[in-house]
């Protein structure tokens, strides 16, 4: 009888996911999601997303008023939420945040290792380029997302199930210009390559790796005044005729968060307006 009983619930329960249809599947209720680089840009705007979808979210952010800011603005709204300071480029700082999340809401189901830098100029200075630039830019940009992988997926990949999302971009596909930056290039095509491979070696395990790579966007990381006249360049080459607002970017990241995306492994989404089509 019990069999019997076991399989009514499970018919009981997939008729259930059918009626809520694919808008349900959207649904990411009760789910534990933690967000790198949170304190502002495009990880704020992710982490707002995430807890309007469901989750429960840990900003993290080397700047730890920045995320205390974002966890009162989210749990302002009835979102659970968690502030952590980080700095992803150390690997004890990033088991820490992982334990830390994982001691608060008791699991971790999606992560958006997002926190990254550039070194901002207007010249194309590779030839001289300070080594600690250079450095400080694969730590956190490459090194950093890897040991972000590496913690949440040792949790993920125990139970056999997980999300993890990186924000690369479109500079580890293609050489932006007119402002080139070897150091950020040579990083983000190294983020894309790790997110295939990591992709690749745990998509048999219920882990899925992915990452967003966008183009230009309207965050702080860009408004500097001496960017000015590069920005306006970046919109006459943009198809969009715009920069991307944060807000274009969270839709690809409930999908990549939610159950719609479990065949998707290793996949480079790139969201730039059709910058790189021309
Ligand atoms: P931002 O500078 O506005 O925000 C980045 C956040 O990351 C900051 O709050 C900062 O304190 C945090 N951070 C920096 N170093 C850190 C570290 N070591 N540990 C933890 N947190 C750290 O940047 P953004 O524009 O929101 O960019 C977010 C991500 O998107 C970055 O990886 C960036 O490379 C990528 N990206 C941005 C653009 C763009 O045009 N803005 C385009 C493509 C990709």
């Amino acid at each position: 009888l019990s069999k019997a009983q076991e399989l009514v619930g499970q018919i009981k329960s997939r008729q259930q996911l059918l009626d809520q249809g694919v808008l349900g599947k959207f649904n990411l209720d009760g789910k534990v999601a933690l967000v790198t680089g949170a304190g502002q840009g495009i990880g704020e705007a992710l982490a707002h997303g995430l807890g309007e979808a469901g989750c429960k979210v840990a900003v993290c952010d080397l700047e730890f008023s920045r995320v205390e800011r974002v966890a009162a603005d989210l749990a302002a709204k009835g979102i659970p939420s968690l502030a952590v300071k980080v700095d992803v480029s150390n690997k004890e700082d990033v088991e820490a945040m992982v334990k830390a999340i994982v001691d608060k809401f008791g699991d971790l189901d999606i992560a958006c290792n997002n926190a990254g830098i550039v070194y901002s100029t207007t010249e194309n200075h590779s030839v001289d380029i300070p080594q600690t630039q250079w450095e400080r830019t694969m730590a956190v940009n490459l090194n950093g997302v890897f040991y972000c992988c590496q913690a949440e997926g040792k949790h993920m990949l125990k139970k056999g199930k997980g999300k993890i999302i990186n924000t690369a971009s479109m500079s580890g596909t293609i050489v932006n210009h007119p402002q080139i930056q070897a150091a950020y290039n040579a990083s983000k095509a190294g983020c894309v390559h790790m997110t295939k491979s990591l992709g690749a070696e745990w998509a048999d395990r219920g882990v899925n790796v992915n990452c967003i790579s966008p183009g230009y966007v309207d965050t702080a990381l860009n408004r500097t005044e001496a960017l000015t006249p590069i920005r306006e360049q970046w919109i006459r080459e943009t198809p969009a005729k715009r920069l991307a607002d944060v807000q274009d970017l969270v839709g690809a990241i409930i999908y990549l968060a939610s159950p719609l995306s479990d065949y998707c492994n290793g996949l480079d989404m790139i969201i730039d307006g059709g910058f790189t089509l021309w």
